[in-house]
């Protein structure tokens, strides 16, 4: 079976906007015209087939049925055949970690050297953005390798997705023992501690703080979250359970996994506003595992190289634990239905 290539609108603006001064015009009067195309608009609407979009400066100026009849030979004009490709908004990957691995097959990971991970974080993001993932959230990085490739995408000295970066992840030491090794980790004890971490993650230009919220005391817990909103950042919390309960209540803005979440905590988040990214891929029920085996061998890519490689990859997630992805699963369903504001995070390397 041949598909086509999944076209992301925002990876063609980023794209082809580089190169308009070439042209020497007013950026302005520059258009861009993907033609041949079907449209995904994300909205529940059904799919717009057979579609040209228009795109003047950086906006969508037009979407027209039927293919681009103008003139092909007008300088400020760059007219794109999609070959029936399809057209839809950039993917948002609301929790990622860069310099990822999966599987870790060597377990490099926590101790590897530096380089290696900064060069393969770029590397991940520049792929995701191959496969449609304009923006991504960076929810715990080494190094501030994060802060790094955002910046080098931001100046343009690389084409790359819109980054989030969080820095390093702030935390108590594990069971308070003097085990500093996560590379990943800004260990803190104490509410002064607490607020040091916060400050270095915000000196080294973090654009929002993650914290690990289930071992920190509530003073260390108040000091994050003041430091953090003090300085224009938004504070998210890896937690579940009663954590995510405490981390609600003390005024976080997101909650990470939120596994074991309870009814009081997702009604809180509704009332306050608080984002949830349920990170679902981690726990595959058995019936969504069955309904993927039963749809890939309908596709006939069961036999497809990279569609088995990439299930060897998640398998590990298959087999945590039943019980617990059933639980999660509900746990989502609950605070859809709640009115909580969820968005979408996959918790490995970005793609
Ligand atoms: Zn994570």
């Amino acid at each position: 079976m041949k598909i086509k290539p999944a076209c992301s609108l925002a990876i063609f603006a980023a794209l082809f906007v580089g190169s308009w001064p070439s042209f020497g015009q007013e950026a302005g009067e520059n258009r861009i015209v993907l033609t041949n195309c079907n449209v995904i608009d994300c909205t529940g609407k059904s799919m717009m087939t057979d579609m040209t979009i228009v795109i003047t400066g950086k906006r969508i100026s037009k979407v027209t049925k039927g293919v681009y009849r103008g003139n092909n030979n007008d300088p400020s004009t760059r007219v794109f055949d999609l070959d029936g490709g399809y057209v839809l908004p950039g993917f948002w990957n609301m929790h990622s970690h860069l310099s990822d691995l999966l599987p870790d097959v060597n377990d490099i990971l926590g101790t590897e050297p530096l380089l290696p991970a900064a060069i393969r974080a770029g590397r991940n993001a520049m792929d995701a953005l191959k496969r449609g993932f304009t923006a991504l959230r960076m929810t715990g990085e080494r190094d501030y390798i994060d802060v790094a490739w955002r910046d080098a995408f931001s100046a343009g000295v690389f084409v790359g997705p819109r980054i989030f970066a969080s820095g390093k992840i702030v935390m108590p030491t594990p069971d308070r023992q003097q085990d500093r090794r996560w590379p990943v980790a800004l260990y803190a004890d104490g509410p002064i501690e607490v607020r040091k971490a916060m400050q270095e993650n915000i000196n080294r230009g973090a654009d929002f703080i993650k914290l690990v919220v289930n071992d920190l005391e509530p003073d260390e817990l108040e000091a994050a979250i003041e430091t953090a909103h003090a300085n224009g950042l938004r504070v998210t919390a890896h937690s579940g359970g009663i954590g995510a309960q405490r981390a609600v209540e003390a005024g976080v803005d997101c909650i990470e996994h939120g596994y074991g979440l309870n009814d009081k905590t997702i009604r809180m988040m509704a009332e306050k506003g608080v984002f949830y990214d349920a990170t679902i891929v981690c726990n595959l029920s058995k019936d969504y595992i069955a309904e993927r085996e039963k749809i890939i061998a309908e596709l006939g890519l069961d036999e497809d190289p990279e569609v088995v490689k990439g299930r060897i990859e998640v398998a590990f997630a298959d087999e945590r634990s039943q019980e617990m992805a059933s639980r999660q699963r509900e746990i989502l369903r609950k605070a859809r239905d709640a009115g909580v504001k969820i968005i979408p995070g996959g918790d490995s390397n970005p793609f």
